[in-house]
């Protein structure tokens, strides 16, 4: 990466005038994953000065400034014991303490990386990101679209929807990208489920999720249907961390494993 200008900015004004002046400029986050590419970036966009490194707990929600590290949002105790701490527990298995102290939350969902271990428990939650220019849209939206690569993310808020929650995720050993993850969350209104590192961007598995809605009670045998059905709607892809028919099979595996959990 070669950077010609750098500017820590005072405003989201001056940071969005910059971002569209060049089509080579760019918002940096923590600067961990741009730091990889070859790329020469005329404008590095630096939000820093922001106060956008927060997270501010309401009563309906937790709003995250996009700025936030990952290990602020690990060590937060009010996202410890939401949802079982499916949040805490997909990002402590991110890499070491170092990279979590320099990766932002911001720079994780605005990548939309398809070995994310944080996207994909934020898929079953009620997640929105709230843009400078777009204004508020869900995680799911911005996922499918290519529509905000001009824009500025600057909060991701998480309400507060009550359930249980289980994050699971298989990697060979622990610095490495994982070789799929899942997230299941259930209360008595639905069911969610999502499966990522597939090894492409996370999915809600919808035909699962809709068998278990319209099931009224969850034998072993309906679990097994659910994890079943899941791990044929999603594509799944090879790569060098497991062969498409591995991650089927694990997919079923984990998906059953969460459900078991949430479903007790
Ligand atoms: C060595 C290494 C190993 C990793 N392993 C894992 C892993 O196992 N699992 C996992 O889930 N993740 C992993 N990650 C990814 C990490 O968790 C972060 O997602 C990643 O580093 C991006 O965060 P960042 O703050 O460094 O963003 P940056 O690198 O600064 O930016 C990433 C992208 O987001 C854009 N961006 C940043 N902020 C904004 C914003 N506010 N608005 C709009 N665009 C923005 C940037 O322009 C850039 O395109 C790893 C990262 C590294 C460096």
């Amino acid at each position: 990466m070669k950077i010609n200008n750098y500017h820590k900015v005072n405003t989201l004004d001056e940071a969005y005038a910059l971002l569209t002046s060049d089509k080579s400029s760019s918002i940096i986050a923590g600067g961990a994953w741009l730091k990889f590419s070859k790329k020469t970036i005329e404008n590095a966009i630096d939000l820093s000065n922001l106060n956008l490194d927060q997270i501010v707990e309401t009563k309906e929600a937790f709003e995250i400034g996009c700025m936030t590290t990952l290990r602020q949002v690990e060590v937060n105790k009010s996202l410890m014991t939401f949802c079982n701490g499916v949040i805490t527990k997909s990002i402590n298995e991110i890499m070491g303490v170092q990279i979590r102290n320099i990766a932002t939350i911001g720079g994780t969902v605005s990548g939309k990386y398809g070995f994310s271990d944080l996207i994909t428990p934020l898929l079953v939650l009620d997640t929105k990101l709230q843009f400078y220019k777009n204004g508020i849209i869900t995680l799911e939206e911005f996922l499918n679209s290519k529509d905000f690569k001009n824009d500025i993310l600057v909060k991701i808020i998480i309400s507060k929807k009550i359930g249980k929650a289980k994050f699971i995720s298989m990697k060979k050993t622990s610095n490495d990208f994982s070789v799929i993850n899942t997230a299941v969350f259930k209360n008595k209104e639905e069911c969610k489920i999502a499966v990522g590192a597939r090894p492409n961007g996370a999915l809600l598995a919808i035909k699962a999720m809709e068998f278990l809605d319209n099931n009224k009670t969850y034998s072993e045998e309906v679990i097994n249907e659910c994890a079943s059905i899941a791990s044929k709607e999603i594509p799944f892809g090879s790569n060098i961390r497991g062969s498409k028919e591995y991650r089927i099979e694990l997919c079923r595996v984990l998906i059953k494993r969460g459900l078991q959990e949430v479903l007790k």
